[in-house]
């Protein structure tokens, strides 16, 4: 064997398998499967930036997109949620109004602690972190806490789901003891009908402190 081959075969133990397609690849996701999830961003991320809860989504809850948060939730590739956040990231700083925002404190919506146990991870709070290490925005992981645990909220009736996360949050001990003096933006990785959403927003508003919006990875909202 020359050593050009046996660099080929070493190159190919060093390389990692890209998550999504278990080819190998330079980059966590490879580049193939990164134009693939391309394919199911919005054009206009900003569409919902409206209204008392404005939200801020990458992209359609369809097809690869769709897959891939499935990978990272059910087959624990907790790493799939950073690489979106740094992708949410990238087109929150390429919209002008929001790239101007410097002070942030971003907030990711809580698992149950029994349902953090059971899964390991927080996909929202990962989603978060690699959202804050591109925006430089501070993460605060214990802003808010679930109190109660709710059922999926697939299949219930918009009335259903209001009542299922009714009282589902408090505040966290970090803003207990402290008030962010900066807007809080929350961060969840599929936004459904926006009850959850709300319904956290409510909480923190109610203690007197600023919510500027909702950042999410997808959603099937048209
Ligand atoms: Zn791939």
């Amino acid at each position: 064997m020359n050593t050009t081959m046996i660099k080929k075969i070493l190159n190919l133990f060093l390389k990692s398998n890209c998550p999504l397609c278990e080819n190998p690849s330079d980059e966590y996701i490879c580049s193939s499967c990164q134009r693939k999830l391309e394919d199911y961003r919005f054009n206009n991320c900003f569409r919902f930036w409206q209204g008392d809860l404005p939200v801020f989504i990458w992209g359609s809850y369809d097809g690869f997109l769709k897959l891939a948060l499935a990978r990272m939730k059910y087959d624990n590739y907790p790493q799939i949620g950073e690489e979106m956040g740094y992708f949410l990231a990238q087109s929150w700083l390429a919209q002008s109004f929001t790239s101007k925002i410097k002070n942030l404190v971003v907030v990711p919506i809580p698992l149950h602690p029994k349902k953090l146990q059971s899964r390991g991870f927080n996909q929202a709070e990962i989603i978060a972190r690699g959202f804050c290490q591109l925006t430089g925005y501070s993460l605060e992981l214990k802003g808010l806490l679930r109190v109660r645990e709710t059922s999926p909220m697939f299949g219930l009736s918009r009335e259903e789901r209001s009542q299922n996360v009714l009282e589902a949050f408090t505040i966290g001990k970090s803003f207990l003891k402290r008030r962010p003096r900066d807007p809080i933006l929350l961060i969840d990785d599929i936004y459904t009908t926006g009850t959850t959403v709300k319904e956290a927003a409510k909480i923190l508003r109610f203690e007197g402190i600023e919510v500027l919006g909702v950042g999410a990875m997808a959603t099937s909202k048209k």
